[in-house]
């Protein structure tokens, strides 16, 4: 186990990506911070579970990162609980398409704050104690839109290209400290919220289940499968090991081939 008496804090976490990141930290033995929305009996189930199976400490914050006041109080959190925060996976985010001059100004505002600024004020108040202890790592699931975009995204690729120049920067500052800051950028993931899109576009579009999975969703994907939360977690894991500590600044696709393209 490469993360015993570490503490890891993971954004966006009670459910799809965030959800595997915190349980496959947890199996390296890390104590682990979750955050996000959903109703509070799945939350507590979720953080519960977490600790009956990996025999860690699990804490929930709901902090609603669109807000930078809510977002010392969750590095605090995962400092006071557990004494450090050795492991900050900048995970929130959501999507919101349509055409630039209809993108509600709203949308693009709560896009570019919970998808990038978010990102900005977590590493503000975990960076100091990363320093102090001389270890660290920083992980942000940025996406293949970080790499390149698709119409009517605006909102989300530029959060996505903007997380991937942060990751760039607050590594070369940190590059002496023992502390890596890298993204991965998955293609499309097998989550619940990607599953729940399939019904609609099967009615909107005449399709079976199969066209709308790889003639719509992997589309843009060679290898016609979806990445797995577990795959995606596993890098993460990976990134915390000795064997990356020289995996720093790079922003890692696990996308299928799609941006090989
Ligand atoms: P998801 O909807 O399953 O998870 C999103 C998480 O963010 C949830 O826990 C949700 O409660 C939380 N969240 C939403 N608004 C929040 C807020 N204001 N404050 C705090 N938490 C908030 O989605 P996912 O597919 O697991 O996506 C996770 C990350 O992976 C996102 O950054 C997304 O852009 C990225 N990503 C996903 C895919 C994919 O195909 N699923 C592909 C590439 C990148």
């Amino acid at each position: 186990m490469i993360l015993t008496s570490k503490t890891a804090i993971v954004t966006g976490s009670t459910s799809g990506i965030g959800l595997a990141y915190a349980r496959a930290f947890a199996k390296e033995g890390a104590n682990v911070v979750i955050n996000g929305f959903g109703k509070p009996e799945d939350i507590e189930k979720e953080r519960a579970g977490i600790e009956t199976d990996f025999g860690v400490k699990a804490a929930y914050s709901p902090a609603d990162l669109t807000k930078p006041g809510e977002i010392e109080g969750l590095i605090r959190l995962g400092e006071d609980t557990f004494g450090s925060v050795d492991v900050l996976v900048n995970n929130a985010g959501v999507q919101f398409v349509s055409p630039i001059e209809d993108f509600p100004p709203e949308k693009w505002e709560q896009i570019i704050a919970l998808n990038l600024s978010s990102a900005f004020y977590t590493m503000r108040y975990a960076i100091p104690g990363m320093k102090a202890r001389g270890w660290g790592r920083i992980i942000n699931t940025a996406s293949a839109h970080s790499l390149v975009a698709s119409p009517f995204k605006s909102a989300y690729v530029s959060a996505k290209h903007g997380i991937a120049g942060l990751t760039k920067t607050a590594a070369l500052e940190l590059a002496t400290h023992g502390i890596t800051v890298n993204c991965i950028s998955p293609g499309y993931v097998w989550t619940p919220l990607v599953e729940a899109q399939i019904p609609d576009t099967m009615k909107a579009r005449g399709m079976t289940k199969e066209q709308v999975m790889n003639d719509v969703l992997l589309a843009a994907q060679p290898t016609k499968q979806f990445v797995t939360v577990e795959q995606v977690a596993a890098l993460a894991v990976f990134l915390c090991s000795d064997g990356a500590s020289q995996i720093t600044g790079a922003n890692i696709p696990m996308d299928g081939g799609w941006t090989a393209q």
